[in-house]
């Protein structure tokens, strides 16, 4: 079994209906604690929901958190069920003028992706007669190294261009909002340390460049996040004391509060995908492992949400994590495709119809990021042991 994740073949929620997603929560919370540790304490941190927006999971983690980041109407109304709207920001490009209103009613801060998105923000305030929560994204002029996502140094939907941001600012604060700060998101899935120091650094040096620009110092500056997991064969795990002690070093540049935005780090290794061996079959020399879920479930792990280069998740049979390896076996999902493959040619010890398929590294943009209803099998179960209400709570 791979000795970093943890023996399923005792737990009692192993035998329930699959397919299924199992996250656990005491791993997130571990995290947290680990996170807040190695960051220094000016640092808040605040969690990107769309890495896994389960409400269940929502509610556990919102109390550990000092913010929740959403980028939809749908998503803000999770994260108000569960946080304080001064602590919720709402990022993504084409808000919609109903949601932009729906911020402003709610006194959520709105991430301004556009100088137009700017002014629609001032004229619905205007409308409503209140005064709404601005913070501008930066599309930066650098981009987060070796990310698996890059959102920086290039044309982008995202963001207000470095050099135009100044002036917005003194635009919004004329025309009425209330200053929120700068949100700067240069990538995403960074597993070198030393590419996040040196953009974390560049982030600081650039919301500190725009704030003399603008003449004022940012009440927040977000500076995006794009901690990695390990998911493949030779990915080594980040080294997030590393990152928190160098940013210690670079935050005296500007007297203002910092936020880092995690979606992924915090819970991407706390989730386990559970799928039910329905047949075995041998194809040309090849076994093939076909199971009650795939790419309707878990697109990421099939290699189709955002990767170049299919790799295998790390998988193993659950009932059999401490047996040594027996077979080369290609798991399938139930998708009448052939892109829908969890695993390529893995060597397992032997699974037979009724055994269960554990998918790894699945607890960020798994069920919510698959295209549940392509085929019409049946969603997956989600479910989230070890938090604080106990399991079964989703
Ligand atoms: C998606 C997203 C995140 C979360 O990214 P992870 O790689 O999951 O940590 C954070 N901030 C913004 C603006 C995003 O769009």
């Amino acid at each position: 079994m791979p000795p970093e994740f943890r023996d399923l073949s005792a737990l009692p929620w192993l035998d329930e209906a699959t397919p299924a997603y199992v996250y656990d929560f005491d791993i997130i919370a571990a995290r947290i604690a680990r996170l807040r540790a190695a960051l220094p304490t000016k640092v808040a941190v605040h969690y990107a929901i769309k890495a896994n927006p389960l409400q269940a999971l929502l509610a556990a983690i919102a109390p550990l958190v000092d913010g929740l980041d959403v980028a939809s109407a749908g998503e803000m109304d999770k994260a108000l069920d569960v946080m304080a709207a001064g602590a919720i920001s709402f990022a993504g490009p084409g808000k919609r003028d109903a949601e932009i209103e729906l911020a402003i009613r709610a006194g959520v801060t709105l991430n301004v992706e556009s100088e137009s998105e700017g002014q629609r923000a001032l004229a619905i305030g205007g409308q409503l007669g209140m005064r709404p929560r601005l913070a501008v994204r930066v599309n930066p002029d650098f981009e987060l190294r070796g990310s698996g996502m890059k959102m920086g140094g290039r044309a982008s939907p995202f963001g207000v261009e470095a050099a135009h941001v100044a002036g917005l600012v003194k635009r919004l604060i004329i025309g009425g909002a209330e200053w929120r700060g700068l949100h700067i998101f240069a990538g995403s899935q960074a597993l070198d340390p030393a590419a996040v120091i040196e953009t974390q650094a560049a982030t600081v040096a650039l919301a500190a460049r725009i704030a003399e620009e603008a003449r004022r110092a940012p009440p927040l500056v977000n500076l995006g996040g794009g901690f990695g997991i390990p998911y493949f064969l030779g990915d080594v795990s980040l080294d997030v004391e590393a990152i928190g002690a160098a940013l210690a070093g670079e935050l005296d540049q500007l007297d203002t509060n910092y936020a880092i935005e995690l979606g992924r780090w915090l819970v991407g290794e706390a989730g386990v995908y559970l799928a039910r061996v329905v047949d075995r079959k041998v194809s040309q020399g090849e076994t093939f492992l076909i199971v009650d879920g795939g790419l309707n479930h878990h697109l990421a792990a099939t290699g189709n949400f955002g990767t170049v280069v299919r790799r295998n998740y790390p998988v193993a049979v659950a009932h059999r994590m401490q047996d040594p390896p027996e077979e080369i076996v290609t798991i399938v999902g139930p998708l009448c495709t052939p892109l829908d493959r969890l695993a390529d040619r893995v060597a397992l010890p032997r699974a037979n119809v009724g055994d269960v398929i554990a998918v790894f590294a699945s607890g960020a943009y798994g069920a919510s990021a698959s295209p549940s209803a392509f085929l019409g099998h049946p969603p997956a179960r989600e479910l989230l042991v070890g938090a604080p209400a106990g399991p079964g709570h989703a």
